[in-house]
Protein backbone atom coordinates (compact mmCIF):
# COMPACT_ATOMS: atom_id res chain seq x y z
CA UNK A 1 0.00 0.00 0.00
CA UNK A 2 1.68 3.08 -0.87
CA UNK A 3 2.22 5.78 2.18
CA UNK A 4 -0.02 8.46 2.29
CA UNK A 5 1.00 11.85 1.60
CA UNK A 6 -0.24 14.93 1.84
CA UNK A 7 0.14 18.41 0.63
CA UNK A 8 -0.47 21.81 2.46
CA UNK A 9 -0.59 25.72 0.68
CA UNK A 10 -0.28 28.47 2.08
CA UNK A 11 -0.02 32.14 1.26
CA UNK A 12 -0.52 35.29 3.08
CA UNK A 13 0.49 39.43 3.01
CA UNK A 14 1.02 41.97 5.36
CA UNK A 15 1.56 46.03 4.69
CA UNK A 16 4.85 46.93 5.60
CA UNK A 17 5.01 50.21 7.58
CA UNK A 18 7.91 52.42 9.39
CA UNK A 19 8.14 51.67 13.27
CA UNK A 20 7.88 47.92 13.23
CA UNK A 21 10.54 45.30 13.52
CA UNK A 22 11.16 43.06 10.32
CA UNK A 23 10.73 39.67 11.27
CA UNK A 24 10.75 37.07 8.71
CA UNK A 25 10.18 32.83 9.28
CA UNK A 26 11.31 33.60 13.01
CA UNK A 27 14.38 35.86 12.46
CA UNK A 28 14.81 39.31 12.54
CA UNK A 29 15.72 40.95 9.13
CA UNK A 30 17.27 44.71 9.54
CA UNK A 31 14.83 46.73 7.67
CA UNK A 32 13.39 50.16 7.62
CA UNK A 33 9.91 48.84 7.53
CA UNK A 34 7.91 46.17 9.27
CA UNK A 35 4.80 44.36 9.13
CA UNK A 36 2.06 45.51 10.60
CA UNK A 37 -0.19 43.00 12.02
CA UNK A 38 -2.14 41.94 15.23
CA UNK A 39 0.61 39.33 16.11
CA UNK A 40 4.41 40.48 14.85
CA UNK A 41 3.46 40.06 11.18
CA UNK A 42 5.28 37.48 10.02
CA UNK A 43 3.92 36.81 6.56
CA UNK A 44 6.25 33.69 6.02
CA UNK A 45 5.40 31.71 9.37
CA UNK A 46 1.65 32.90 9.14
CA UNK A 47 1.87 31.20 5.47
CA UNK A 48 3.84 28.24 6.70
CA UNK A 49 1.19 28.14 9.55
CA UNK A 50 -1.57 27.43 6.75
CA UNK A 51 0.46 24.81 4.58
CA UNK A 52 0.61 22.80 7.35
CA UNK A 53 -2.57 23.22 8.83
CA UNK A 54 -4.23 22.64 5.30
CA UNK A 55 -2.58 19.61 4.89
CA UNK A 56 -4.05 18.27 7.57
CA UNK A 57 -7.52 19.38 7.27
CA UNK A 58 -7.17 21.53 10.27
CA UNK A 59 -8.74 25.17 8.88
CA UNK A 60 -6.94 28.00 8.91
CA UNK A 61 -4.65 30.12 10.94
CA UNK A 62 -7.18 32.83 11.65
CA UNK A 63 -9.68 30.09 12.56
CA UNK A 64 -6.78 28.94 15.39
CA UNK A 65 -5.40 32.52 16.34
CA UNK A 66 -8.02 34.93 15.83
CA UNK A 67 -6.43 38.56 15.51
CA UNK A 68 -9.62 39.93 17.85
CA UNK A 69 -7.80 37.62 20.55
CA UNK A 70 -5.81 39.63 23.35
CA UNK A 71 -3.33 36.66 23.76
CA UNK A 72 -2.66 36.82 19.96
CA UNK A 73 -1.47 40.54 20.00
CA UNK A 74 1.90 40.94 19.55
CA UNK A 75 2.27 37.56 19.45
CA UNK A 76 5.60 35.77 18.44
CA UNK A 77 4.14 33.57 15.11
CA UNK A 78 6.81 30.82 16.10
CA UNK A 79 3.89 29.42 18.31
CA UNK A 80 1.46 29.18 15.27
CA UNK A 81 3.57 26.84 13.50
CA UNK A 82 4.91 25.27 16.50
CA UNK A 83 0.85 24.20 16.81
CA UNK A 84 0.59 23.68 13.10
CA UNK A 85 3.11 21.06 13.47
CA UNK A 86 2.48 19.61 16.54
CA UNK A 87 -1.35 19.19 15.05
CA UNK A 88 0.36 17.50 12.23
CA UNK A 89 2.47 14.98 14.43
CA UNK A 90 -0.46 14.10 16.57
CA UNK A 91 -2.28 13.19 13.27
CA UNK A 92 0.55 10.75 12.30
CA UNK A 93 2.51 12.94 10.16
CA UNK A 94 5.96 14.22 9.57
CA UNK A 95 7.09 16.62 7.07
CA UNK A 96 9.04 15.56 3.90
CA UNK A 97 9.72 19.32 2.64
CA UNK A 98 8.62 23.10 2.51
CA UNK A 99 9.31 25.63 0.10
CA UNK A 100 8.73 29.16 0.70
CA UNK A 101 8.64 31.89 -1.51
CA UNK A 102 9.13 35.75 -0.26
CA UNK A 103 8.08 38.53 -2.21
CA UNK A 104 9.37 42.33 -0.88
CA UNK A 105 11.10 45.16 -2.59
CA UNK A 106 13.76 45.40 0.14
CA UNK A 107 15.87 44.63 1.64
CA UNK A 108 17.58 41.85 0.14
CA UNK A 109 17.08 38.59 1.96
CA UNK A 110 20.05 36.50 0.52
CA UNK A 111 22.53 37.02 3.32
CA UNK A 112 19.77 35.62 6.28
CA UNK A 113 17.92 32.92 3.85
CA UNK A 114 20.24 29.83 5.43
CA UNK A 115 18.94 31.98 9.60
CA UNK A 116 15.43 31.35 8.25
CA UNK A 117 15.83 27.83 6.62
CA UNK A 118 17.34 27.01 9.79
CA UNK A 119 14.68 28.20 11.98
CA UNK A 120 12.10 27.31 9.87
CA UNK A 121 13.34 23.54 10.15
CA UNK A 122 13.75 23.31 13.67
CA UNK A 123 9.72 24.85 14.39
CA UNK A 124 9.00 21.82 12.07
CA UNK A 125 10.93 19.58 13.60
CA UNK A 126 12.89 18.50 9.97
CA UNK A 127 15.83 18.64 8.88
CA UNK A 128 17.16 21.69 7.26
CA UNK A 129 17.66 20.07 3.96
CA UNK A 130 13.87 19.28 3.54
CA UNK A 131 13.22 23.29 3.86
CA UNK A 132 14.11 25.50 0.91
CA UNK A 133 13.47 29.73 1.39
CA UNK A 134 13.22 32.17 -1.54
CA UNK A 135 13.12 35.59 -2.37
CA UNK A 136 12.10 37.70 -5.24
CA UNK A 137 11.27 41.17 -5.73
CA UNK A 138 7.38 42.23 -7.00
CA UNK A 139 9.18 44.24 -10.64
CA UNK A 140 7.82 47.06 -9.25
CA UNK A 141 4.48 46.20 -9.52
CA UNK A 142 1.06 46.18 -7.64
CA UNK A 143 1.57 46.85 -3.60
CA UNK A 144 4.30 44.47 -2.92
CA UNK A 145 6.81 46.09 -5.27
CA UNK A 146 5.31 49.50 -3.97
CA UNK A 147 7.58 48.37 -1.12
CA UNK A 148 4.26 48.74 0.96
CA UNK A 149 3.71 45.44 1.61
CA UNK A 150 5.21 41.63 1.48
CA UNK A 151 3.60 38.64 0.42
CA UNK A 152 4.84 34.96 1.28
CA UNK A 153 3.50 31.78 0.25
CA UNK A 154 4.66 28.12 1.31
CA UNK A 155 3.69 24.82 -0.02
CA UNK A 156 4.76 21.52 2.10
CA UNK A 157 4.69 18.03 2.08
CA UNK A 158 3.71 15.46 4.65
CA UNK A 159 4.05 11.47 4.82
CA UNK A 160 2.12 9.42 7.69
CA UNK A 161 5.15 8.39 9.68
CA UNK A 162 5.71 4.59 10.09
MG1 LIG B 1 -0.86 37.03 8.50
Amino acid sequence: MPQEIRAGIGFDIHRLVRGRRLVLGGVEVPAESGLLGHSDGDALLHAVTDALLGAIGAGDIGELFPDTAPENKDRDSSDFVREAARRARAAGFRVQNLDATVILESPRLSAHKGAIRARLAELCECDPSRVNVKAKTGEGLDAVGRGEALAARAVVLLAREG
